[in-house]
């Protein structure tokens, strides 16, 4: 199944996609809940009740617009950095210079905070030159927690897990390097795309498809989930140690190779550039820098 936040006629609302992608169909949520996007939802789902009922008739996808399906989440993004071997690789001579080693044994999480979220097809605002003028992409299979829990084991980590939606960790590399933690240079408003749905785990298995980035048209990245360094169950379990997961959390799990940091000589985005994102399976997501 798979799952959208949209506008339709002026009004945020809820539905399911069908399969072929072509239509939607609203499910009934209160304007309050509909403002939430399918956050309600997934509490109500935890909580044991049903999906909403069909509100109207189904339409076509052209005529709504997509938002993020988490267009504000209860509390921040959690994020893997460097997480598959040819990214760590591309890293090691610059943010990573001095602790390579150090984040082999656990995975690196920092967090985004929820106002940065926009769509799937949003403009990603360019902060200035004053705040940064190293804006990169990093697309990324994000998970969604469907069941809370604290102290979940990497057996049942998986079991946790609702669906799967896609995010560009958009990141200001001078900010993010210049400070000792990373919330800064990865939360700049509008610096998280989501969307263009979320897609139930039931549908799509996150530690088996493949993540893809284009700039302007030309592949940059490509990398299968399996090459993650700290695969989803593991991230989960560290995530949730000691911190209780709730409804509707996202963990980002990491981009692969290819980010403009870590190419020779790095290439940063500019106003016009447009990002593309896909991940086989889930859909994609293409936003424009300005
Ligand atoms: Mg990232």
């Amino acid at each position: 199944m798979r799952l959208a936040t949209f506008q339709l006629d002026g009004q945020r609302r809820i539905g399911t996609v069908s399969s072929d992608g072509r239509s939607v169909q609203p499910l009934a949520a209160s304007p309050d809940e509909a403002a939430r996007g399918l956050l309600p939802l997934l509490q109500r789902l935890d909580a044991g009740q049903g999906l909403p009922q069909a509100d109207g008739a189904a339409v076509s996808i052209d005529a709504v617009r997509l938002e993020a399906p988490l267009p504000r989440p209860l509390r921040n993004l959690w994020c893997v950095g460097r997480n598959y071997h040819a990214h760590a690789r591309e890293l090691a001579r610059s943010v990573f210079k001095d602790n390579a080693a150090r984040a082999d044994e656990w995975p690196i999480v920092f967090t985004k905070v929820p106002e940065c979220v926009v769509g799937p097809n949003d403009p990603v605002r360019l902060p200035g030159a004053a705040a940064s003028e190293q804006i990169d992409y990093e697309a990324e299979l994000a998970l969604v927690i469907g069941r809370g829990g604290k102290n979940i084991a990497r057996s049942a980590a998986l079991e946790h897990v609702f669906g799967y939606t896609i995010v560009n960790d958009v990141t200001a590399r001078d900010v993010q390097m210049r400070h000792q933690q990373w919330d800064m240079g990865k939360s700049f408003d509008t610096f998280c795309p989501m969307g263009p749905w979320i897609v139930t785990a039931d549908e799509l298995d996150g530690t088996k498809t493949r993540v893809r980035c284009w700039v302007n048209g030309e592949l940059r990245q490509d990398g299968p989930t399996e090459n993650m360094i700290f695969d989803i169950p593991s991230l989960i379990e560290t995530v949730s140690r000691g911190i209780t997961l709730y409804p509707g959390d996202v963990i980002a799990t990491g981009t692969p190779a290819g980010v403009g940091m870590g190419l020779v000589p790095p290439r940063w985005l500019a106003a016009g550039d447009v990002v593309r994102i896909a991940i086989d399976g889930l859909g994609e997501i293409e936003n424009r820098f300005v």
